[in-house]
């Protein structure tokens, strides 16, 4: 449907959603994109071109996020020519037809799964990995052979705008286009009929984003957050716990959706924790972060001042120190925050990690079930049968037991969320998956057309 243009005119003067969407879908009704050979050929020109800008694209993110080298390209750019290049080679056994099964009643016949390309999508991605999260849904899409317009955000504008450049020297507009801006563009994309919306962002938004596609029934991908919890159990490794959390939790700043939000600890472990999350701080980053070129800086002033008040919602263990200009703000841990808070209610998104007291396994469980079911939950037990149980108990976008985050980087396994956090998943075949229909097709020939199933059915019953 095309867009009003005089309110399109008022929502965003420098963009024009229906022609672009009206090219893409011209583009894509003359079939081009169907052929094996079309998707292998975008997929190569997308790894293409993430090698020729990779220098750029890691001093965008260092730009907009103070990411060092070495952590963009861990958490970032490294894990695209994986997903490309595993999109590569295993494409064509994507698309074919998968064999399903024909009851007697309906013999002879043969049943398949086709995957249709849904068509012309829309990707919105938010500014924590604003490169990783861009590029992600489109190798699914390309894969998939479907056309993306993709509306990165404008709170990483470095690597919006490398994005921009990169994705329009790869691909003609009537492929790949990239649409900067902030809210009111997402509206006036939004506003537009799409095959597919794939978001990622918060729950809010993904409600405003979900409201929008109801429109055309447009069906969506919601890649949202949450508060992640970690659970402790007295049997767990503390010292490599600890660790590990610590990194989960400080990785950007914090500002990770998969981060620990909030860790659940038996009260007698909480004082060597604390310990030893302070030690594992000052091995990662040195005496001060400040000081570190591994540390990230908070995204924008506006998410500075609200985790500062955050912060205020219970006792400082360590850390709190932040500079405001610089917008750096220190690993910190928090006890005795109310549950009632807001630091225990809402995503954190930033370098606190409360502790709630927690004496066992069964509150643990109970806490976590009487919330919005969370993106990632991290079980930590030496004990197997206690992590087992916490899986079984309690539900979740994904988990990870004895470690945190790590489940994103397993490209085998689909990412996504659950209830609040989202929507349906991606990576690997689940991204093809997402951006495809799977269309059941039964095979039938001409010949023994039985005509058991034809009127008049008196006395048919008897051979049922
Ligand atoms: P956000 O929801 O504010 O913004 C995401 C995108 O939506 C941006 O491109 C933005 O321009 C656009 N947008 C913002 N407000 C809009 C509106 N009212 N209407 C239409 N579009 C709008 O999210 P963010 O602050 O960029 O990212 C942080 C959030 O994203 C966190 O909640 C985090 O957990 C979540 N996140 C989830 C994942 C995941 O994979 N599940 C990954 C990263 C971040």
């Amino acid at each position: 449907m095309a867009l009003n243009s005089s309110r399109l005119a008022a929502a965003a003067p420098s963009l024009d959603a229906s022609t672009l969407v009206e090219r893409q879908r011209a583009y894509f009704e003359t079939r081009a994109t169907l052929p094996l050979e079309w998707r292998r050929a975008q997929l190569q020109a997308l790894d293409r071109a993430a090698r020729k800008y990779e220098a750029e694209i890691l001093a965008a993110l260092k730009s907009d996020l103070s990411k060092s080298p070495e952590e963009a390209f861990f958490t970032e750019v490294g894990s695209i020519y994986g997903e490309i290049k595993s999109a590569l080679k295993n494409v064509k056994a994507w698309m074919k037809p998968r064999r399903g099964s024909a009851p007697l009643v309906i013999q002879p016949a043969r049943a398949y799964q086709y995957a249709d390309p849904l068509g012309v999508t829309l990707i919105i991605s938010p500014w924590n990995y604003p490169y990783q999260l861009s590029i992600a849904p489109l190798i699914g899409a390309l894969a998939a052979g479907c056309t993306a317009v993709l509306k990165p955000s404008e709170l990483s504008p470095a690597t919006s705008r490398v994005l921009a450049r990169m994705l329009s020297e790869a691909f003609p507009p009537e492929i790949v286009s990239v649409a900067e801006g902030g809210v009111e563009v997402s509206r006036a994309l939004l506003a537009e009929r799409w095959d597919l919306i794939f978001f990622t962002g918060g729950t809010q938004v993904g409600r405003v984003v979900a409201e929008a596609a109801a429109k055309h029934l447009t069906p969506t991908i919601l890649e949202l957050g949450g508060k992640s919890p970690c659970i402790i159990d007295r049997s767990a490794d503390l010292e490599v716990t600890a660790r590990r959390i610590a990194w989960g939790k400080y990785v950007n700043a914090g500002q990770t959706c998969i981060a620990p939000d909030y860790v659940l600890i038996p009260p007698e472990l909480k004082g060597r924790f604390i310990e030893l999350v302070q030690r594992a701080v000052q091995s990662f980053y040195g005496a001060t972060a400040r000081a570190s070129g591994d540390y990230g800086r908070i995204i924008s002033d506006r998410h500075f001042e609200r985790i500062s008040a955050l912060a205020a919602d219970g006792k400082i263990a360590f850390g709190g120190e932040r500079d405001a200009p610089s917008r750096y703000f220190a690993p910190t841990v928090i006890t005795d925050a109310p549950v009632s808070s807001p630091l225990m209610q809402e995503e954190i998104f930033g370098p606190l990690l409360p502790l709630v007291d927690c004496p066992s396994i069964d509150d643990a469980i109970r806490f976590v079930r009487s919330r919005p079911k969370p993106l990632a939950l991290y079980t930590f037990a030496r004990d197997s049968a206690v992590n087992e149980r916490v899986l079984t108990e309690t539900s979740s976008g994904g988990a990870v037991t004895n470690d945190v985050c790590v489940h994103f980087a397993a490209e085998g396994l689909p990412f996504g969320g659950v209830g609040e956090s989202g929507l349906g998943g991606y990576h690997g075949q689940a991204s093809f998956d997402a951006f495809s229909h799977k269309k059941s097709v039964v095979k039938r020939p001409f010949a023994l057309d039985l005509k058991l199933r034809y009127p008049p059915y008196e006395g048919k019953l008897e051979f049922l």
